[in-house]
């Protein structure tokens, strides 16, 4: 396909407002490209060139783009530029606008989808002295390749704002319903089958176009790999101990530190190269940020390649290097229990957090958050020393997925036998009820103790799981259950909600141009956001500031096709669903006007969630939870 096919797609999608709509287009578009171009465009409706797993960005800045426009377009006054950039909303825009006027016909090429993705990873791949006029340059002879709408697009994608309205979710659930349609099954079984093989690769693109070449039963073949992560298991919540006993009388339970998931990958450097690529089509991308930037941290030694995941699969690994460090020094004793003929590969489940080495103890969430950063690592690592508590492990040699967690543990208790127990990754505590099985009454006492031995000596809470459980990938069930010290409030648990808009202000705050936030959560089975709340407690006039400055550069002009929200309720401004954050409320109730049909009381902010997308914040299934609605 043409980009200048695929761009009339991208129009249609930004100017539609419902949700049906949306995924008819996605299912049109998808039919139409072959399995490469629909990698490519999967990405690209993510506003992405890559997966969100891979570290990659075009690092031009706006202001470069600003220089590129007025010196093309002779541009003489700032003040031209300005209207424009008012009348036509962004760069991009003005870019469509200019480019119109003064195009010289002559160099239009046809690019194709897949020559524009290699030109665009040309440019993101240009590093080093000299680099900004290299990348201009190449994105120059683009531009001038394609017509003013695709470089408007183009333009977009680059600055990181081509904000189609398309999740993840919304792909899985057309190619789901393109699926049932040609099949007859019944939608909610393709949607777990789709779901399970997006939870064991992370990877849209890969998923469409393995869909494309060889259908649905290829999707539920579709394995892990090593180097790309496994979508982390999530937890359920219960009110008491009692109730969580009640589904898992024979538990395994862990202490629930306070600090940042990470999922580890170490894997044998040869092993990777030849399995984890087949056909995808960042496969240079990541060879190339992998020999270059993560390279340095490894010794010339070993063998082995590490990588760290989040909690919603970015990149983690160079904010760590003392867990690469730890690798180069034990990677050879923490493959010695791998058979001969198996890869020497293995994922394992942690939590990091930040550990005073000179008291022994363990620093709060806010100052373990201080190592997510991407300059001053040396320094921070210094201040605040992680270490990472291993609570699973989902791969060793074999992928152990299907096995039960008390398998799983099993073997993870073997292999760090070998290894030291204070150094920076270790196993987590594991108290096992499901070995000489005791009266109910019982073990609810020793979970109880244990629960208040921890909280007393500052850990957030305890982890009941369940040990005849397999992991399930991007799941959130009963299978684990947290149970927190703030479980003891009024509302059990903090919500993160996805800022859909804001309002004003009155009074005081009128004069900082913001005054409230209308929030929302994620309902999964319509894949869209719904209302829950008007908050306008718990801000400081910097947390206003910020918030202020990261919803304004996310502000749209109409409601994005996925909102729903009630008249009543609509705000002074329109943002596209990105910014989470966490907040606390008394209790929740029934609501006539909220799109969910129960709103917070008295919801108080908490705190910004960077560690969260979108599709990430809670769903409105938890929230009927939460309220006994269920
Ligand atoms: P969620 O991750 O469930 O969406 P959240 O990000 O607000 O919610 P919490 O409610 O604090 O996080 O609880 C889940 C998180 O607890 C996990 O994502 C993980 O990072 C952390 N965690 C700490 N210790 C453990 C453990 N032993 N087992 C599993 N998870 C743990």
């Amino acid at each position: 396909m043409y980009l200048s096919e695929l761009s009339e797609y991208f129009k249609q999608l930004e100017s539609i407002s419902s949700r049906l709509t949306l995924r008819d287009i996605l299912i049109e578009l998808i039919e139409k490209l072959d399995e490469k171009e629909a990698q490519v465009v999967s990405y690209f409706l993510q506003g992405r060139l890559v997966p969100p797993f891979i570290n990659l960005e075009f690092n031009i800045a706006e202001k470069m783009i600003n220089r590129y426009i007025t010196e093309r377009f002779d541009i003489t006054s700032s003040k031209e530029l300005a209207d424009l950039r008012l009348k036509y909303k962004d760069l991009p825009g003005v870019y469509e606008f200019l480019a119109t006027q003064k195009r010289p016909n002559a160099s239009l090429q046809n690019m194709t989808i897949l020559d524009t993705y290699n030109a665009l990873t040309e440019i993101a791949l240009t590093e080093g002295a000299g680099s900004i006029t290299k990348k201009l340059s190449l994105l120059d002879s683009l531009l001038r390749k394609i017509d003013p709408t695709s470089g408007k697009y183009i333009l977009r994608l680059i600055q990181g704002r081509l904000r189609l309205g398309v999740s993840v979710r919304s792909m899985l659930d057309a190619l789901a319903y393109k699926e049932s349609r040609q099949n007859g099954t019944d939608i909610k079984v393709i949607k777990a089958v789709f779901d399970k093989a997006y939870g064991l690769t992370s990877d849209i693109g890969y998923i469409t176009s393995v869909y494309k070449a060889k259908g649905f039963e290829a999707i539920k073949q579709v394995k892990f790999r090593a180097g790309i992560p496994i979508a982390p298991q999530l937890a359920e919540r219960e009110k008491t101990l009692k109730k969580c006993l009640e589904r898992i009388p024979f538990p395994l339970v862990d202490p629930k530190m306070d600090g940042l998931r990470g999922q580890i990958h170490i894997f044998d450097r040869y092993y990777f190269e030849q399995h984890t690529f087949e056909d995808r089509v960042w496969a240079k991308i990541y060879t190339h940020l992998l020999n270059t930037r993560e390279n340095t941290l490894l010794s010339s030694s070993t063998r082995f390649f590490v990588k760290i995941f989040s909690r919603n699969l970015e990149d983690l690994t160079p904010m760590f290097p003392e867990i690469t460090e730890w690798v180069n020094k034990y990677g050879e004793i923490f493959f010695r229990k791998i058979e001969k003929d198996k890869p020497l590969v293995a994922v394992l489940d942690s939590e990091l957090i930040g550990y005073n080495e000179n008291t022994g103890e363990f620093f709060g969430f806010q100052v373990t958050m201080t190592r997510r950063r991407k300059y001053g690592i040396k320094e921070a690592m210094q201040d605040v020393p992680i270490r990472a508590f291993v609570f699973d492990m989902m791969v060793y040699g074999d992928e152990l997925i299907d096995h039960p967690l008390k398998e799983r543990r099993k073997i993870a208790e073997e292999v760090f036998a070998d290894l030291p127990s204070e150094s920076t990754v270790i196993l987590n505590t594991a108290h096992k009820f499901y070995e000489n099985k005791k009266a109910h009454q019982k073990i609810l006492e020793e979970v109880q103790a244990i629960f208040y031995d921890y909280v007393s000596r500052g850990v957030e809470g305890i982890m009941i799981k369940d040990p005849d459980a397999p992991y399930e990938p991007g799941v959130r069930k009963f299978s684990w259950i947290k149970f927190k010290r703030a479980m003891k409030k009024e509302l059990a648990d903090t919500l993160d909600v996805v800022v859909l808009g804001y309002y004003y202000g009155k009074g005081r705050l009128a004069t900082l141009g913001i005054g409230g936030l209308l929030a929302g959560v994620y309902d999964q089975d319509n894949d869209t956001f719904v209302t829950i709340a008007k908050i306008g407690t718990g801000f400081s006039d910097n947390d206003w500031l910020q918030i202020k400055k990261i919803l304004d550069d996310l502000a749209v002009e109409k409601k994005p096709a996925r909102v729903e929200v009630a008249k009543e309720l609509v705000p002074d401004v329109w943002v596209y669903p990105k910014l989470v954050i966490e907040v606390s409320a008394d209790e929740i109730t029934k609501s006539p006007i909220h799109t969910a049909k129960v709103a917070l009381r008295f919801p108080r902010f908490e705190r910004i969630r960077e560690d969260k997308t979108p599709d990430e914040a809670t769903t409105l299934k938890e929230v009927y939870e939460l309220a006994n609605l269920t």
